[in-house]
């Protein structure tokens, strides 16, 4: 895959990059370690210094980059503008609070004492550089979830970003260093996924996080594990989206849009199945369908827009050729599943329409296949046992959404959702004080929240004897 700024909206190539070369990445694996060297001694106020003021500089620059990051893989502008005004407010978030979460704990001296100690204690320290195998969906906020806590525990960061966001790559590197960041404590290295493999296995690189798809997750998982290195996986996610009886259905319809279309369909977060108790299946289908069916898709800059294209032509192949499957194995298309009929400025870009499947079986891919795009299965259940096993009949399971009002029936959903989340009455989003994750082939590990900041930390035992 080049190294290319290609404009979803209508295909255009504005501008390619060359790959490093072997030279330049030894000297940034190099300036990494001496940096990471001198940065692990710098205390908590310095960091959050620094971070805090990345933080002011890209509030100040949220027009601009979002305007690139829109250009880059076509998510709507105002879309755009809240991911960087979250990015600035999950810096602000580390930089406050990670000193209080990276604090020593002390277990109790009588706790300890057989194993002769006089006092024990734990300590969190920096494990070097980490390298960062980053996607194109959110292509600031996957990295500064990354960044700012690694940063501010002592780490180093290596971006190795999807290579359909070069500039919104350099971006970042630019960022932190006008933040005052040491250079070599954040770098971006503009290299394809075959040069992931030699970064990992470099010595000075000691751990690594990877957002994206399966194949890669399984990749540097791999060669990690051959390395003894630490990884954490943030991969795909087909969420289900639980609607029972006694959920407010207006609302539910109106939130399930919004959940599955969000960043045009792209999202490992989103909603993907909805699986409907049948007492409120048609009522919610009605009102979802309609809403789906009147949403604007066009170019990514209009603010007018609620969908814009697919960021890539390779995924609305991917994505039609799911639809397709399903429907010629029988599944009935309420809305959509076709690209946008209207031509002229639409054409050459990546656009496909918001899309609702009902009638879906399990022979078909998309009832066990992420759909990265706007589209949406739609189930009916008997009741909640049967919406409990259909919502766990997936491989993934990153997150889940359930609309219940009934405490009883909110209980046994988190008893029994397999999924990094449950979250009741609204839809999955990542809050820099709450753990992000999955279970299965949603990846391991956490990122976010204090879960997140200790994942790359050396937890040392520390005894006194
Ligand atoms: P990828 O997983 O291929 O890309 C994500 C990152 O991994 C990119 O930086 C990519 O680099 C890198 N990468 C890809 N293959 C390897 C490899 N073998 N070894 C090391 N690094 C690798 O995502 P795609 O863009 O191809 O999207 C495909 C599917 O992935 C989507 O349809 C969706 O299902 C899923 N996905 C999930 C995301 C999420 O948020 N969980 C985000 C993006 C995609 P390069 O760009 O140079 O190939």
């Amino acid at each position: 895959m080049p190294i290319a700024t290609v404009n979803p909206a209508n295909g255009e190539t504005l501008k390619t990059f060359d790959p490093l070369g072997a030279e330049e990445i030894e000297r940034r694996l190099a300036t990494a370690a001496a940096t990471f060297r001198t940065y692990r001694t710098t205390d908590f106020a310095e960091r959050a210094r620094l971070l805090n003021h990345a933080a002011d500089l890209l509030e100040r620059d949220q027009d601009d980059i979002a305007r690139t990051m829109t250009t880059e893989m076509g998510k709507p502008l105002a879309a755009a503008r809240a991911e960087a005004a979250k990015c600035a407010k999950a810096m602000r978030w580390y930089a406050g609070n990670a000193e209080e979460l990276l604090a020593d704990e002390h277990p109790a001296d009588a706790e300890v004492k057989d194993s002769g100690a006089s006092h024990a204690r734990v300590h969190y320290r920096p494990l070097g550089a980490i390298l960062a195998v980053m996607p194109w969906n959110f292509p600031l906020w996957q990295v500064v979830r990354f960044a700012a806590p690694a940063l501010m525990a002592g780490n180093v960061g290596l971006l190795k970003h999807a290579s359909n966001v070069p500039q919104t790559a350099l971006y970042l590197e630019d960022l932190f260093r006008r933040a005052g960041f040491p250079e070599g404590c954040f770098q971006t290295l503009l290299v394809g996924s075959g040069a992931v493999e030699g970064l990992l296995r470099d010595p000075r690189v000691a751990a690594a996080t990877l957002t994206g798809s399966e194949p890669a997750g399984r990749a540097v998982a791999a060669v990690a594990g051959d390395e003894i290195k630490k990884t954490v996986l943030e991969l795909g996610g087909s969420d289900p989206f639980v609607v029972m009886p006694s959920a407010d259905i207006d609302r539910a319809a109106r939130t399930a849009v919004t959940a599955r279309v969000q960043n045009n369909g792209q999202s490992c977060i989103a909603a993907k199945r909805f699986i409907v108790h049948t007492d409120v299946y048609d009522a919610f289908a009605t009102r979802f369908t309609a809403r789906m069916a009147e949403l604007t898709v066009g170019d990514p800059m209009a603010e007018s827009t609620d969908v814009g294209p697919l960021a890539s032509e390779q995924g609305r192949a991917d994505l039609e050729e799911l639809v397709d499957d399903a429907v010629r194995r029988g599944a009935t298309a309420l809305c959509g599943a076709a690209r946008p009929k209207t031509p002229g400025p639409l054409a050459g870009g990546w656009f496909y329409e918001p899309t609702i499947l009902a009638d879906v079986t399990p022979e078909m891919r998309i009832h066990r296949e992420e759909a990265f795009g706007p589209v949406a299965t739609l189930y009916r259940v008997r009741d909640l046992d049967e919406a409990v096993h259909l919502a766990n009949d997936t491989p993934f399971g990153l997150s889940s959404n359930v609309w219940t009002r009934d405490e009883e029936e909110q209980l046994r959903f988190v008893r029994d959702m397999e999924a990094g989340g449950v979250f009741f009455n609204g839809m999955t989003a990542s809050h820099p004080a709450l753990p992000f994750g999955g279970v299965k082939r949603s990846g391991y590990g956490r990122e976010l929240s204090g879960h997140g900041i200790r994942e790359f930390c050396n937890v040392t035992t520390v005894w006194h004897g």
